[in-house]
């Protein structure tokens, strides 16, 4: 097995606040804009993104979490990131808003993820939110694409393309949750 680094902490940082620039231009300023992150890491995404928006922009952005587990169509619900095809019943939504937002309604969702992959968690990830309301448009942020898309799913943020083969994977450490920020490689 061999680990290599992809991304430092200096490079997630200025991933990150290009993404943040990418938002406020695409959607010319947050006008409407919530942030939803992705279960674990995706959360630190989203509310790194927030932090980053407050700062260029001097305006707090609403952000939320999403618990997709029981959504997803091929898997199991633990110990699976990237793993092995488990059945999985769609039970419930699971969308908390975090702060200064009320709903989806009518709102830009832009979802945050730490690694795609198949398309399938986000797809999932859709479906919840259209359980949670209608919003007016949902976009894409990750930090790593790593391809093999099995879904006509495409990112609207990318922090790092990273051509992998199917049996490589990626390890995402962010320091909230793992205490360094560093992106791997991983070959088999
Ligand atoms: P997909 O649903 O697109 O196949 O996979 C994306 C989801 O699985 C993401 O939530 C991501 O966290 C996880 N995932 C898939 N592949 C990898 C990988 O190589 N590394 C990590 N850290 N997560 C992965
Ligand atoms: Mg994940």
């Amino acid at each position: 097995t061999e680990k290599n680094v992809i991304m430092d902490e200096t490079a997630i940082r200025r991933a990150l606040s290009r993404i943040a620039h990418e938002i406020l231009e695409k959607n010319k300023g947050i006008e409407n804009c919530l942030l939803v992150g992705i279960r674990t890491r995706g959360v630190y995404l989203a509310q790194r993104i927030a932090e980053r928006i407050k700062e260029i922009e001097g305006v707090e952005i609403p952000y939320g979490e999403l618990d997709i587990t029981h959504y997803r169509d091929d898997r199991g619900a633990e110990g699976s990131e990237a793993g092995e095809p488990g059945a999985q019943t769609v039970v419930h939504s699971n969308l908390t808003i975090t702060s200064g937002s009320s709903g989806i309604h009518d709102k830009k969702v832009i979802l945050f993820d730490d690694v795609l992959y198949t398309g399938r968690t986000i797809r999932a990830a859709m479906d919840a939110l259209m359980d949670c309301g209608r919003p007016r448009m949902i976009q894409l942020a990750v930090l790593a694409d790593r391809g093999h898309r099995e879904l006509p799913i495409r990112p609207d943020y990318i922090g790092k393309n990273v051509p992998t083969s199917k049996h490589e994977q990626i390890e995402v450490a962010l320091t909230e949750f793992d205490g360094k920020d560093e992106v791997y490689i991983i070959s088999n």
